[in-house]
């Protein structure tokens, strides 16, 4: 395995491969690697004949106030985790070469799925989102490109972008990776003591619950399951909650009357640390 920092040298690699008829897998994240990054990079391996993973803390997506120079890092774990599973590159572009002085391009979106959900508390971080993987795709030029669901609403947006702007690149969405007693795993959970670990699982146990009342078709009103899952976090002692919402998978339009696919979404702080899970969830209308 190797480690490549600079933009060009990464591109020469792609470059190099692509035309040895070699395809690329790529894997986007901002590091701290965990069971579920590295459950994207193990399909790439098994998927495609190089992988790449990039790690880059992106500044461009934190808000003023957000974590980003306390964002966890741990160089050279990451590169004995990817190594230990068979990544061939780990790219770690530094900051000077991905926003050099008088950088001024960025891509947004007028989707209104990226207006919702997460970026009505974090303006301007999809934006951030989607430049650096529009970025990180034009360098690394990958066949496959790997998220994880646990970021459904990234997910959604990254697809828009790849078809919106014609990249030759098939996005997988894998499924999310959890602890044992079902905490999403995720690189913030690392700023959370003991006492907020504890409540960290009342997110999923409590989307759970509501997926269960769905499939059994004991409620269909969007807005009592939203009702539900507010008082079992609540009564759990999970109380600072910035949104729970219902949507439809796809587009993430939010459903009033759960038909079909749905999508349930939570976002919640516990303690210092913004977390945030979702599920899918199919209830099957009268034939
Ligand atoms: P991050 O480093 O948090 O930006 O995440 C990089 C990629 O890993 C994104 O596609 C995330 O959706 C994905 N990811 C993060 N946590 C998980 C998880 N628990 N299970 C599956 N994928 C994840």
């Amino acid at each position: 395995m190797k480690r490549i920092v600079d933009p060009e040298q990464m591109r020469r690699f792609s470059r190099r491969n692509r035309s040895e008829d070699r395809s690329i897998g790529f894997v986007p994240t901002m590091g701290y690697l965990h069971q579920g990054h590295l459950s994207l990079a193990e399909s790439s391996v098994s998927e495609c004949d190089r992988t790449v993973l990039s790690i880059y803390v992106n500044p461009t997506q934190f808000g003023p106030d957000e974590d980003l120079d306390k964002y966890p890092r741990n160089m050279e774990r990451d590169l004995d985790l990817a190594k230990s599973i068979g990544v061939d590159i780990v790219f770690t572009p530094e900051t000077d070469k991905m926003y050099p002085a008088g950088y001024r391009t960025y891509v947004d979106t007028e989707a209104k799925f990226a207006k919702g959900l997460c970026a009505r508390k974090r303006p301007g971080h999809f934006r951030g989102v989607m430049t650096v993987v529009t970025k990180l795709l034009n360098i690394v030029e990958p066949d496959m490109v790997y998220f994880g669901q646990k970021d459904l609403q990234q997910c959604i947006v990254i697809g828009s972008v790849i078809e919106d702007l014609n990249l030759p690149i098939e996005l997988k969405m894998l499924p999310i990776v959890r602890e044992p007693d079902g905490l999403a795993m995720s690189s913030r959970n690392k700023y959370l003591n003991n006492d907020e670990r504890s409540k960290a699982p009342y997110l999923y146990r409590s989307l759970l619950s509501a997926s269960r009342l769905i499939e059994r078709d004991q409620e269909k009103d969007a807005g009592k399951i939203k009702e539900f899952i507010r008082k079992k976090l609540l009564d759990n002692g999970v109380d600072k909650i910035d949104y729970i919402e219902i949507v439809h998978p796809e587009d993430l339009e939010p459903m009033e009357e759960v038909c079909g696919e749905c999508a349930i979404l939570i976002a919640a702080f516990i303690g210092p640390a913004r977390l945030i899970d979702n599920i899918i969830v199919s209830r099957q209308g009268p034939e």
